[in-house]
């Protein structure tokens, strides 16, 4: 039995249970590693985690609650998951998004199906998107693998160079460079697939006539079409705690409720983590931290044994923006104005492009947005286990700046978060959805408001309310995140890797920051005579 205060010791610590830290920590005890997950939270993972805090009857998904990375990715793939409780399943349509006149732009899991109703709005759109499609499904695999590689992705980059030609050439290539408000309007003559788009381009924090948006549009779009936006059975929580199952399965160890305060660092390794409960815990081989940049250096790294490219680009680190989430327990169905061919899981709202570029561009400018761009989900259509046979288990969620200076919907909301700003925020974003469904008020059991405040204190990475761990723009990506000339999960402290979502590539579900840590964890300690020595 180990004392608090008293010395621990394993090959490798991972601090944080998100899917990363899990993935990592997964990895390392399938080499033969002793790893010790030490987690600040009363429960394991991080932004993928469910609660009945809303309605005793319903399950809402805390933070994150849909998973095409997650279905896509290798990682999480390989670790046979469903062996270990998870299941799938999806709403009858990926994606939609309703507009004021009735109409609904829909994505449905068989591309003939979203053919055929992008069709009916506008003709000729139909065999446009299968164009799409097919180019997609000779270049997406590739685009996908580079991503989730660590910087250079040479092997995806050569695979995809000589798959280009079948997928249009260069022609593609400016599909992929151009703006998410762009790439629509080029290739469709309709409004639907314009919103599907940008839509999905929302996602992120990149404005819409920014390079990079269009091909998030197209990432999260054309994953929506071939792997849908699927959910774990019983709430988002179910996928951390496969995660965490398997890895105690294998002999690791979890200890929840025991933030990491710091991590000891001498001559030039880390060789020690520190717990708030007075323990140290010593490590042979590696620390792996799911930390947010911000945290990791200069935080628990203390700032004098950061290398000096590092303490200078976190000068310029910059976050991504700040979020206000809403969750309700709703009597009935979303009561949509017109109901769409095929209820989808996912919802975008806004009236059109226009509408979402102005609510980022405020966003980007200081300003609490007139009317926010929604991300919304109808979790009960996804799942019928969240929540009581013909009732929905919803959420809504959409950005504020981290540093408020106006409000564009002239409703004196400060930007402090208080109780009195969330809730004057949630009524604009619950109006949103009233106008296009009229009665959803009446519809309400429960809701429940998370500001930035709340986000932070539920899960320390998602500071100020950020949800992406940095900025996804170009100017903090690849090689540039999250600082200059880092771009991998190499710290330039020895044994010290960075496997949280802000390493590269970033926010989102996927595991390939925690793979990427830990693959390098393991090559390093292969090859690094000291590892294993005090
Ligand atoms: C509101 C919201 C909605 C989202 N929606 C989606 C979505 O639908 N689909 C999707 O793919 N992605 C979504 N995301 C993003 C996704 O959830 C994150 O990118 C992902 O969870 C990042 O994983 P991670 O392991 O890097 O970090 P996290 O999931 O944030 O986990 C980090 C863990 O580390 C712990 N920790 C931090 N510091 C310490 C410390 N000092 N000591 C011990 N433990 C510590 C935290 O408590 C936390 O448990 C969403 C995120 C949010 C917040």
């Amino acid at each position: 039995m180990t004392v608090p205060g008293a010395d621990e010791t394993y090959d490798a610590v991972v601090v944080g249970a998100g899917p990363n830290g899990l993935v990592a920590a997964n990895h390392l005890v399938d080499a033969g590693w002793s790893v010790l997950v030490l987690e600040a939270q009363p429960e394991v993972g991080g932004a993928v985690r469910s609660d009945r805090e809303v309605h005793a009857d319903f399950v809402h998904d805390t933070f994150s609650a849909f998973y095409p990375l997650a279905a896509a990715s290798p990682f999480l793939g390989a670790m046979d998951l469903e062996d270990h409780g998870l299941a799938w399943t999806h709403a009858p349509a990926v994606l939609g998004h309703p507009t004021p006149d009735g109409a609904w732009a829909l994505l449905h899991r068989d591309r003939e199906v979203t053919a055929r109703l992008l069709d009916e709005q506008h003709p000729g759109d139909g065999e446009a998107w299968l164009v799409l499609c097919d180019q997609w499904d000779v270049i997406g695999p590739h685009v996908l693998g580079g991503l989730l590689s660590p910087f250079p992705p040479v092997r995806s980059a050569l695979a995809g160079l000589a798959a280009l030609p079948r997928a249009g050439g260069l022609s593609f290539v400016r599909t992929l460079l151009a703006p998410a408000a762009e790439v629509g309007s080029r290739r469709f003559g309709g409004r639907a697939p314009r919103l599907l788009l940008a839509g999905n381009a929302g996602h992120a924090d990149i404005p819409l006539e920014d390079t990079g948006s269009g091909l998030m549009a197209l990432l999260l779009t054309l994953m929506g079409q071939t792997v849908g936006f699927p959910v774990p059975v019983g709430g988002a929580g179910e996928l951390t705690r496969a995660l965490a199952r398997r890895f105690v399965s294998r002999g690791g160890e979890i200890r929840c409720a025991t933030p990491v305060v710091g991590i000891d660092v001498a001559r030039g390794r880390a060789r020690a983590v520190r717990s708030a409960d007075g323990r140290r815990t010593t490590v042979r081989r590696a620390v792996v931290a799911d930390v947010v940049a911000p945290h990791l250096f200069g935080g628990l790294v203390a700032a004098e044994h950061l290398p000096l490219r590092v303490r200078r680009g976190m000068r310029r680190f910059e976050l991504d923006p700040s979020t206000v989430k809403v969750d309700w327990a709703l009597s009935g169905p979303v009561p949509w104005a017109s109901a769409p061919a095929h209820a989808p899981g996912t919802v975008h709202i806004a009236d059109s492009v226009e509408q979402m570029s102005r609510a980022f561009r405020e966003v980007a400018d200081g300003a609490v947005p007139a009317e926010p761009f929604l991300l919304a989900g109808q979790m009960t259509t996804a799942d019928a286990t969240r929540s009581p046979a013909g009732t929905e288990s919803m959420w809504a969620y959409t950005h504020v700046p981290q540093q408020v200076t106006r409000d564009a919907g002239g409703g004196g909301i400060r930007g402090v978060w208080d109780h009195d700003d969330c809730e004057r925020f949630a009524d604009r974003m619950q109006a949103r959805i009233e106008r296009l469904a009229p009665g959803f008020g009446s519809t309400v059991l429960a809701r429940r408001v998370l500001g930035p405040r709340e986000l932070e204190a539920r899960n320390a990475n998602l500071v100020g309310g950020s949800i992406n761990g940095g900025t996804a723009r170009l100017r903090q990506e690849l090689v540039l995140r999250p600082v200059p000339g880092l771009g991998r999960a190499e710290t330039g402290i020895a044994g010290l890797y960075l496997g949280s979502s802000s390493a590269h590539p970033g926010g989102g579900v996927h595991g390939a920051a925690g793979m990427n840590a830990a693959r390098a964890a393991l090559a390093h300690a292969r090859f690094d005579p000291r590892a294993g020595h005090r």
